[in-house]
């Protein structure tokens, strides 16, 4: 095994082994734009730099990638910032379990880059960032004792970036944590309502998957929402509101699944009276995919779109919340674009979570016309209008939408913030230049 493969194959936790032996705490690889190359701050750590700069799967010339090994239980925190010329990077941070060094690094890598094109495509002056932590399968990670004391870590780690990351909530991670992350550092958003936070973003998201699915309907030319059957997979947070936004636009019907049959109960006694169809599914169980409806809409779990279910679908339109719902990007993509099933890009229509908490810092105002617009069918970067134009784009070019989303994304990532230009990558020099990692 070379090198590379060596540290990349182990488990993170026998990572942080390694990195305790050399004596290393803190560590990062950063993007030089005139080399391109990937410089890391230990020798010891160089083949991770390599691999990462080699990498054209989840690469794409992140500007900084932060790491820290938390004192007390041994957990692998870390910042991905890809690209912070529209702004600070911005994204929540996530607490999972990772098999490998690899998957860590890799799943930081993929989340950080999308949420460049979420923000950017949301016309939002921030950059893209993601936070991630890597469980420790000997911590009790229900602990509140053991999360309170690793979300301040976080906080004070996210502290010492000096801004070029702004952390937010994000799976396996709640507003109780984020909590404990601002008690730390003001670069956080998605505190606690009571203590000036945004609160739940689930309604809102579900508000902008109405858009998407009302733009996509517009674009077909097959009308509005009145009278359409909608199947709506997980019923949850974002699944409760969109039935019940549905509903408010008069569709025919919604056939809705959830694996949670304690789920389906409250939803069918909250909508009673309406023209629900609700069931409990098995997480195999395809068969709302092969229900006949006019849009599909996924709001439970990522890679529902593949293989397996793309053949079975009979809705003209696929429109939903859940995260990375293609399975493999590209290959999904094309089967969807071939299939004549218009595929509304999850990081478009999803927007509305970020929308809701991105901007907190600067206040609230009744029916803020600044997140409003998103909503709106005139704003040049609503969800309407964006959908609208990388559906006119696909069409013209016949390229996939997913594709020509990010593409367009990709282009607005570029644009420098009106006031701070390319703050972001000021501040990793500096963090660089005074070695932040033997702090
Ligand atoms: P949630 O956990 O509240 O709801 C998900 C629901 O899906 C649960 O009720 C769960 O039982 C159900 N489910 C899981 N697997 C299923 C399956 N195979 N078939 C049917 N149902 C299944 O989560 P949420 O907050 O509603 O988010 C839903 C999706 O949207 C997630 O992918 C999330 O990452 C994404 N998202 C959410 C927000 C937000 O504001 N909450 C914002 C952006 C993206």
């Amino acid at each position: 095994m070379s090198g590379t493969d060596k540290l990349l194959k182990l488990s993170t936790q026998q990572f942080v082994e390694f990195l305790k032996e050399k004596n290393i705490f803190r560590f990062y690889f950063a993007y030089d734009p005139n080399s391109r190359k990937v410089k890391s701050s230990h020798p010891q750590l160089e083949s991770i730099a390599r691999f990462i700069e080699n990498d054209t799967r989840d690469f794409l010339q992140h500007e900084g990638l932060f790491f820290q090994i938390t004192k007390k239980f041994n957990i692998l925190q870390g910042a991905f910032v890809h690209r912070t010329k529209r702004g600070q990077a911005a994204g929540g941070v996530r607490y999972w379990h990772y098999e490998t060094l690899e998957d860590y690094i890799r799943d930081g890598l993929r989340l950080s880059k999308g949420m460049t094109r979420k923000n950017a495509l949301a016309g939002l002056w921030w950059g893209g960032g993601k936070g991630v932590m890597a469980e420790n399968p000997e911590v009790d990670k229900s602990d509140p004792e053991i999360r309170k004391y690793l979300y301040q870590e976080y906080g004070a780690f996210i502290s010492t970036l000096k801004g070029c990351y702004v952390t937010a909530e994000d799976v396996g991670t709640h507003v109780s944590d984020m909590a404990n992350v601002f008690s730390r550092t003001r670069f956080t958003t998605c505190i606690p309502e009571e203590w000036g936070g945004s609160g739940n973003p689930s309604v809102p998201t579900a508000q902008g998957v109405v858009a998407g699915m009302e733009a996509a309907l517009e674009f077909l030319k097959l009308g509005d929402l009145q009278g359409k059957v909608i199947a709506v997979q997980g019923m949850g947070n974002v699944g409760g509101p969109l039935i019940k936004f549905l509903f408010e636009k008069k569709v025919k019907k919604v056939i809705a699944a959830d694996v949670f049959s304690e789920m389906i109960e409250m939803r069918k006694k909250e909508f009673a009276g309406k023209p629900l169809e609700a069931r409990v599914t098995g997480k195999k169980d395809l068969s709302l995919f092969r229900e006949e409806c006019d849009i599909f809409s996924p709001n439970a779990t990522g890679a529902v779109l593949n293989p397996d279910t793309i053949p079975l679908l009979k809705a003209k339109i696929v429109c939903g919340a859940a995260n990375n719902q293609l399975e493999d990007a590209a290959r999904d993509d094309l089967s969807l674009f071939k299939a004549n099933i218009v595929y509304v890009p999850d990081f478009l229509t999803n927007r509305m979570g970020i929308v809701n908490a991105a901007n907190e810092q600067y206040g609230y105002v009744n029916n803020d016309p600044l997140f409003e617009r998103h909503l709106q069918k005139t704003w040049q970067h609503s969800i309407h209008q964006t959908t609208l134009k990388v559906l006119t784009e696909s069409r013209a070019t016949s390229e996939p939408t997913a594709k020509i989303a990010m593409k367009t994304a990709d282009t607005l990532s570029l644009e420098l913030h009106p006031l701070f230009g390319h703050r972001g990558q000021l501040i990793i020099d500096s963090l660089i230049s005074e070695q932040w990692h033997k702090g």
